[in-house]
């Protein structure tokens, strides 16, 4: 996922002006000018110059922190000072370090978005940022199984009952001190086999976009926390199959599923890299891989935008 900025994606305040504002090349004083006629001159000019270069390269880094926000993607809001806490689509989003993190649905439509901010005092206001359409490459698969791409009733029943545990899973939002998330790796080593948001054509039928990450390593490898949490729900699901759910807190979950054996338990605290469970292909599965899961208020969002986020 590239950090690179395009324009229209800052967010911008609706009923309040913004706490802080970057500075803009324009507001420096022009370049160039009459040619210098004496030392003193070009130094002068010079300086102009290393002043225009510091200023627009500061304004290119403090744009890598912000990139993007895409369906599937994240948005990053920097706090006023006094904000006690941040909504998104009615449910509370990750503070850190003075900023509110914001999980974006694959679902989100394109356009102007709002973040709720309420401030210490009870006062709220909405912050309104804009999403920019991506558009995921497709991706076919063939399953054997056909009760894999069109269940039977008795299997709908089964997978609804379990699809609104997960859901619940995901929904967690538990205070937590979400600097010890930093930095927030990789579960295994292994070749992405399907990248996050890919259009899913199953058997030539159009299915859910692909809502995590396909990593692909023998059966049996190990999978371990990516950064500290609590085991908040184990299963063997119909499509998940063997099933690990860690809550990070503050609405950051993660999801492990496939897996050929679950190496956790239900209130189990995990320290970063401690093994959850080995890779599989329990449930729908074309091969053995980890598919992993990364969802921020609610909603799943690209993994490596999280990585990125939590580096350090
Ligand atoms: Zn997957």
């Amino acid at each position: 996922m590239g950090y690179q900025h395009r324009p229209g994606t800052t967010g911008h305040l609706v009923d309040r002006a913004p706490a802080r504002r970057r500075s803009g090349v324009t507001s420096e004083r022009p370049v160039g000018g009459q040619p210098p006629t004496q030392t003193a001159a070009a130094g002068e000019q010079l300086n102009t110059v290393l002043r225009a270069l510091t200023l627009l390269i500061g304004v290119c880094v403090s744009h890598t922190a912000f990139p993007d926000t895409v369906p599937g993607g994240l948005y990053v809001a920097e706090l006023p000072p006094h904000a006690q806490r941040a909504t998104y689509e009615g449910r509370p989003v990750l503070l850190l370090d003075g900023k509110a993190i914001v999980g974006i649905p694959l679902a989100a439509a394109p356009g102007s978005h709002t973040l709720q901010i309420v401030d210490a005092d009870g006062a709220a206001h909405g912050l309104a940022f804009t999403v920019v359409p991506k558009q995921y490459p497709e991706q076919r698969l063939t399953i054997e199984n056909p009760r894999m791409v069109n269940p039977d009733p008795r299997d709908l029943e089964r997978i609804r009952s379990e699809s609104a545990r997960m859901r619940a899973g995901y929904l967690s939002y538990e205070p937590a001190d979400v600097t010890r998330l930093r930095p927030f790796v990789m579960p295994l080593e292994g070749i992405t086999s399907s990248p996050f948001g890919y259009r899913r054509i199953l058997n030539d039928q159009p299915r859910n976009p692909h809502s995590g990450l396909d990593i692909a390593a023998p059966e049996g490898t190990p999978v371990a926390a990516p950064a500290p949490g609590k085991v908040s729900l184990t299963g063997n699901f119909y499509f998940n199959g063997r099933t690990v759910f860690v809550d990070h807190g503050q609405g950051l979950v993660t999801m492990y599923c496939h897996l050929s054996k679950i190496n956790a338990s239900e209130g189990q605290d995990l320290q970063r890299g401690e093994v959850l469970g080995l890779v599989g292909a329990t449930g729908r599965a074309t091969g053995p891989h980890l598919h992993w899961s990364v969802s921020l208020n609610g909603n799943r969002v690209d993994p490596e935008q999280v990585i990125a986020l939590l580096a350090q």
